[in-house]
C-alpha cells in the first residue's frame, strides 16, 4: 500500500515503494487531479487506490515527463474514468514515439506491462497539451472547482519536457528535484536544469517542493542542488580542457556525484556538445 503525506488540505503526497516513486493528489471541488500514474498497471492501481481512499472525485492527470514511471499506470486511471491527460507537448510526443522501448526497464516489477500483456498495459498518450515553449518558461491554470492549479514548463531540465504543478504554497517538481537520490543525467540537459533550479528556488510564492522520489524539501535543498550541479559540470569541464592526464583524473575525484552518476553526465556534456557542432 502507498504510503500517503497531507501536505495540505486537500494536497497530498502519494509513496509508493516500487522505484521509489513519489506522485501527486489535488483535491478541488468538482475534480481531482493525479501526478504521475506509476510503472504499469500495478503500481497504476495502488496509486489509484490511495487515490481512492481520499476522494470520489472525477480524476484528471499530469505526466510530469517522459519516464516510464511518471506515465504507464496511466492506463489504469483512463479505466477509472479519466479523460484529461495533461503534459508538455514534447513529453506527449516522447510517449507516442519513445514509450514502447521504455517497456523492458520495467520487466522485474511490472512483467504485463513490459510484455504488454493483460489488462491497463496499452499506452495512454496526454491529449491536454501546454502550449509548445521551447526555452521560454509557461504558466497554464487548471481549474478544479474551488481551486486552481498551476502547470508550470521552465525549459529543458531533467528532460525537454519536464511539467512543475503548483498549488498555494506547494509545487510538485517531477524529477528536477530528487530527495535521497542523484539527479538522473541521462536525457537531461544540464546546464539548463540548474537554471531550471534556480529558477525554481526563486519562486517565492512556493514555500514546500515535492521531489519525483524522496521527501518534500525546503529551498534551501533547491538552491544547494542547483549549486551542487553547477560545480559538477563546471569540473567536468574544467577537467575535459587539462592536458594533464593528472589533473584531469583528480577533477573527476572531487565531483560531488558518484562515479555512476558522475559517469552519465559527463556522457550527456559530450553527447550534446557534439549535437551543437
Ligand atoms: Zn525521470
Amino acid at each position: 500500500m502507498a504510503n500517503i503525506l497531507e501536505i495540505a488540505d486537500g494536497v497530498y503526497q502519494i509513496s509508493s515503494d516500487n522505484y521509489r516513486l513519489s506522485s501527486g493528489l489535488i483535491l478541488g471541488q468538482t475534480q481531482a487531479l493525479v501526478i504521475d500514474t506509476g510503472a504499469g498497471p500495478r503500481q497504476g492501481q495502488e496509486v489509484l487506490d490511495a487515490v481512492r481512499s481520499l476522494t470520489d472525485l472525477p480524476l484528471a492527470v499530469v505526466n510530469s515527463h517522459a519516464h516510464f514511471d511518471r506515465f504507464m499506470g496511466n492506463a489504469v486511471f483512463e479505466a477509472a474514468g479519466a479523460r484529461d491527460f495533461w503534459a508538455h507537448p514534447r513529453t506527449a510526443q516522447a510517449i507516442a514515439q519513445r514509450g514502447d522501448a521504455q517497456r523492458p526497464y520495467v520487466e522485474v516489477l511490472e512483467p504485463e506491462m513490459a510484455h504488454r500483456q493483460g489488462p491497463a498495459t496499452q499506452l495512454v498518450v496526454p491529449n491536454r497539451l501546454l502550449a509548445e515553449e521551447v526555452n521560454r518558461s509557461s504558466f497554464t491554470q487548471l481549474y478544479l472547482g474551488g481551486r486552481t492549479v498551476t502547470l508550470i514548463y521552465l525549459g529543458p531540465a531533467h528532460t525537454d519536457g519536464d511539467v512543475l504543478v503548483g498549488v498555494e504554497d506547494i509545487l510538485f517538481t517531477g524529477d528536477i528535484v530528487e530527495q535521497g537520490s542523484e539527479p538522473a543525467f541521462e536525457d537531461s540537459y544540464p546546464a539548463f536544469w540548474v537554471t531550471a533550479l534556480q529558477d525554481i528556488a526563486g519562486l517565492e510564492r512556493y514555500r514546500v517542493f515535492v521531489p519525483g522520489h524522496g521527501k518534500p524539501v525546503d529551498r534551501a535543498f533547491v538552491e544547494r542542488m542547483g549549486q551542487t550541479m553547477g560545480q559538477a559540470i563546471e569540473r567536468l569541464q574544467s577537467s575535459a580542457l587539462a592536458q594533464d592526464s593528472q589533473v584531469r583524473t583528480a577533477s573527476m575525484y572531487q565531483l560531488p556525484y558518484s562515479g555512476g552518476a558522475s559517469r552519465i553526465l559527463l556522457d550527456r556534456l559530450r553527447q550534446l556538445e557534439q549535437a551543437e557542432n
